[in-house]
């Protein structure tokens, strides 16, 4: 039986209009769920509302419309006890960790403070705090640090630290290696999955890199302005793709394939209003598309099945035999 740990149904976030300008729809029906123990990758390009989706899912914001369950339970927005109850059992990991940590305070205070909030370890903290470096692959000397005295990649590690302080069940990872040194990233994607397979966490893994959530999902969402426009397992998504945006993204990445090569050129990021009414007249990704036809002006497609479990949101793909 599928264990789902996170289920998001059509969640939408409209954001008010900035400086005379129009609202922004930043998700837009998007449903993902999360299996237990497993990853789901979120990918797509900047702008497309990873972040808007990452901050829904932990509880930071509250969507315009939608529904959020953990463990079948509904998450409901309320008081600071509850959002404290749901920083338990799901934490987000950002992608710059300098700006997620306080300049002015050391490492173990980092740890310490997480500890006493959540009224964890009490008496025992600083063992805490040493087990929780030496998970994160620290040794015990960095707990006097400040966080200019570490380096991108040790200070991500800290963060991470910082999320398994409370015990989480799910952990959202948000771009984690793209603020990092390529040389690094290696090694915090590795240690992503050996501290999986340590507590059994369940992962939502984003990045804008096809490549970099290849390595650890095992289930994909591909987004495209505000929708999932493609998901499925991961050897779907990625070995087999659908949507033409999935198969540009697939074709960024070296791996050759002559049967893609038609929609290459569309791989160029082209940036498109994110504006509800563009948006709504028809398929968004359209005015990229290799493969448009009339009738992907005028309608929305909607996410709909291909094979067991691959959806896909596009008219051609959906037509196109296999
Ligand atoms: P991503 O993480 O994929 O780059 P984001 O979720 O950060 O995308 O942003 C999605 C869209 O929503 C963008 O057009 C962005 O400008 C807009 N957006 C994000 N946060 C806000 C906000 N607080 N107010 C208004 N617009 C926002
Ligand atoms: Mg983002």
């Amino acid at each position: 039986m599928v264990d789902v740990v996170l289920d998001a149904q059509h969640l939408t976030k409209v954001y008010g209009a900035r400086r005379g300008g129009e609202p922004v729809r930043a998700l837009n029906d998007v449903s993902v769920s999360l299996e237990r123990g497993r990853t789901l990758g979120i990918v797509g390009e900047s702008g497309c509302g990873k972040s808007t989706l990452a901050r829904l899912l932990v509880g930071l914001e509250t969507p315009t419309s939608g529904d959020l369950r953990i463990d079948s339970r509904q998450i409901e927005a309320g008081g600071r006890g509850a959002a404290r109850a749901l920083a338990r059992r799901i934490q987000l990991v950002f992608q710059d960790p300098f700006s997620s940590l306080d300049p002015r305070m050391t490492v173990e205070k980092v740890l310490h403070e997480v500890l006493t909030v959540h009224s964890l370890h009490e008496g025992a903290r600083g063992a805490r705090v040493s087990e929780l470096l030496a998970m994160v692959g620290l040794s015990a000397r960095f707990a006097t640090r400040y966080p200019h005295e570490l380096s991108g990649g040790q200070a991500q590690r800290v963060a991470i630290a910082r999320a398994l302080a409370v015990e989480p069940e799910i952990v959202v990872l948000d771009e984690p290696t793209s603020a990092l040194d390529v040389s690094v990233r290696a090694e915090i994607i590795n240690l992503l999955v050996r501290i999986q397979d340590e507590l059994r966490l369940s992962y939502v893994f984003i990045s804008h890199d096809l490549s970099m959530v290849r390595h650890i999902s095992d289930d994909i969402a591909v987004m495209y302005l505000g929708r999932v426009v493609e998901q499925g397992r991961y050897d779907q998504v990625f070995v087999t793709p659908l949507h033409p945006y999935t198969v540009a993204l697939a074709d960024a990445i070296p791996v050759p394939d002559p049967r893609h090569e038609r929609s290459r050129a569309a791989a160029g990021v082209a940036s498109v209003a994110l504006r509800t009414e563009a948006v709504a007249q028809g398929c968004a990704y359209a005015p990229r598309c290799a493969l448009v036809q009339d009738r992907c002006r005028g309608a929305v497609p909607a996410l709909s099945e291909k094979s067991e479990g691959h959806r896909v949101a596009c008219f051609v793909a959906l037509d196109e035999s296999r």
